[in-house]
């Protein structure tokens, strides 16, 4: 405790040399970060493929790809996201100007989850460096292979005197959380995410809450055969694809209309057999279940005799290697555990509705999504989609994408948290924006300044 109130202090005094404002010293953090992942890139994949099970590609394509395509996107925005931006001020200040100028917060907490271990530690971590700040990433103790990497593996490319990782679990998680922080950036579920805010709450400190909750995929009745084929590989990629389930804007459950299930179940099975093969468990394209106590979980929401009834696909597992079959489930009890808590598993409840406009009332109905995927063509649905729910992002006709874009603010709203990141929205969530006021001398009113006599009224 005692040696770690130092680092804190140190850091602070680090901060205060004014080190990490300088352009140049963000850059460096960027580009280590760059050779982080590059030098590295053997040790991610291996440490992914033990704690999660998960396939070189979808690795690189999640974690390692995506982070060097953020950092590319800062490394070429930094100089003008730190300048200044002119401000238009009201006539009454007739000739002065006005700015709106960023700064760094001072140290920060980043917390993350074991899902996308890499990604949602070092996504943050770059919005912190390139906004100036001073960090202390702690990453989950559920992917502890990935952790550990970057606990002895970042210090070699980062500036070890203002970036800091600290291993550990809710132990070593709830003493960083005593401190007085300038920010707390929080992955995780929403149980965790209400410890963190009350913590954060005895300082006043501003936080960032990335959790999760139920993402559902509404799919309209695609008219060509090719839509609709279409439509099942991108729902199956978007679950199964997505660390087995185990995301936080995989796909939840599924809403079809009743006329429309048949055939989309028909073709979910068939490209199951395609992507993950007749024995999935034997496939290394589908990641693993994270551990014992969260298998446990997934294995006592089938456990229901109704649940398991509902089951028209799948629903095998092999506990010893932590594997769970790509599960489809038809109609499960709407008040069920599998129908009111985040899945995080490949476990596919379809839920029928008798028109797709019904669609909208069974999800404004429950707590807001952190995202909504819809798979229609049909201009008036989307539209009433876009107006009539509430959900952190709106996808038409595709999953997952939107994490990719620095372009769009990734965040939730409602239970599924608030505030927002990626691209320049990470590099505002770390810095203050500061408004400069330059007034000139040149000319001034009489009538603005006391005594408030009635002459001054009466012009
Ligand atoms: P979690 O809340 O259990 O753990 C998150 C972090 O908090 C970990 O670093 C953990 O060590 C720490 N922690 C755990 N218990 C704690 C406690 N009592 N006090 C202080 N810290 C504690 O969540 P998880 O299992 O890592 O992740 C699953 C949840 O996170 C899901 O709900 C998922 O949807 C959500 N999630 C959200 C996003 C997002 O970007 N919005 C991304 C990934 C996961």
């Amino acid at each position: 405790m005692e040696t770690f109130e130092k680092e804190m202090n140190g850091m602070k005094e680090y901060y205060g040399s004014g080190e990490t404002k300088k352009v140049s010293w963000r850059e460096s953090q960027l580009k280590g970060l760059c050779r982080f992942l590059i030098e590295k890139e053997e040790d991610i994949l291996k440490a992914l493929m033990l704690d999660l099970g998960k396939h070189h590609v979808e690795a690189f394509r999640d974690e390692m790809g995506t982070l060097m395509k953020s950092l590319n996107f800062a490394l070429s925005n930094l100089k003008y996201w730190i300048s200044g931006k002119k401000a238009k001020l009201p006539q009454i200040a007739l000739l002065s100007s006005a700015e709106i100028v960023p700064e760094p917060l001072g140290l920060v907490l980043i917390i993350s989850s074991w899902n996308f271990p890499f990604g949602l530690s070092l996504e943050p971590l770059i919005g912190a460096v390139a906004a100036g700040n001073t960090v202390v990433l702690k990453p989950s103790e559920l992917s502890p292979a990935c952790s550990s990497i970057l606990a002895l593996g970042l210090p070699n490319f980062l500036d070890n005197k203002a970036i800091k990782v600290v291993q550990g679990g809710p132990h070593e998680s709830q003493h960083l959380l005593q401190h007085k922080w300038d920010k707390i950036f929080f992955t995780g579920s929403a149980r965790v995410g209400k410890i963190v805010m009350s913590a954060a709450a005895k300082h006043l400190t501003p936080v960032t809450l990335e959790l999760g909750g139920k993402c559902p995929a509404v799919v309209d009745s695609l008219s060509s055969s090719w839509d609709l084929e279409v439509t099942v590989k991108r729902i199956l990629v978007g679950k199964y694809g997505a660390c087995g389930g185990q995301a936080c804007i995989a796909i939840d459950y599924v809403l079809v209309e009743n006329q429309y299930y048949p055939k989309l179940v028909e073709l979910m099975k068939l490209w199951i057999k395609k992507m993950f093969g007749e024995n999935p468990k034997d496939s290394k394209t589908i990641a693993r279940i994270v551990n014992k106590q969260h298998l446990s979980r997934l294995k006592n929401l089938l456990a229901d005799p109704e649940i398991k009834k509902s089951v028209v696909y799948g629903g095998s597992m092999d506990e010893r290697n932590l594997f769970i079959e790509p599960t489809i489930l038809l109609n499960p009890p709407l008040e069920s555990a599998i129908m009111t808590e985040e899945i995080f598993g490949p476990l596919l409840p379809i839920i029928t509705v008798d028109k797709i406009e019904d669609s909208i009332k069974f999800i404004s109905s429950r707590p807001k999504p952190l995202a909504l995927y819809v798979f229609s063509k049909d201009k008036t649905l989307q539209n009433r989609m876009i107006s009539e729910t509430s959900s952190g992002s709106l996808t038409f006709n595709d999953a997952i994408l939107q994490y990719a874009a620095d372009s769009l603010p990734f965040g939730g709203v409602g239970e599924s948290g608030f505030g927002m990141y990626h691209g320049k929205f990470s590099f505002d969530t770390f810095s203050s924006h500061k408004a400069v006021v330059r007034r000139s001398f040149l000319t001034d009113f009489w009538y603005r300044y006391p005594p408030w006599t009635l002459n001054k009224f009466q012009l």
